[in-house]
């Protein structure tokens, strides 16, 4: 999940400007385009904010232990959002909460 920008352009001047947030990538994208202004625009990009939460890959959020393929944690880590963090919970973390 991400913020987005969009800005739409018309006769190469930007036209309008607009956030969606908290969406993947593709649901920006579909979202975008049920927008008039992003329909008609001669052209438009999506590109996506930096937000203040930081990504830290393939961690446990809790713990900070490595959760990606082959460290034992992978099958059993669910995704896990703290309000400064994205990542995952290690299967010991999950029992813990
Ligand atoms: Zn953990």
């Amino acid at each position: 999940m991400a913020d987005w920008k969009i800005t739409t352009y018309r006769e190469e001047q930007v036209a309008v400007m607009f956030t969606i947030e908290n969406r993947t990538e593709r649901e920006a994208a579909k979202e975008a385009m049920m927008w008039l202004e992003v329909r008609t625009a001669d052209d438009w990009t999506m590109t996506e904010l930096p937000g203040d939460i930081e990504d830290i890959g393939e961690r446990c959020t809790h713990c900070g232990c490595d959760c990606s393929f082959g460290s034992g944690r992978f099958v059993d880590r669910v995704s896990s959002f703290t309000a400064s963090m994205r990542g995952y919970l290690c299967p010991e973390c999950q029992e813990i909460e």
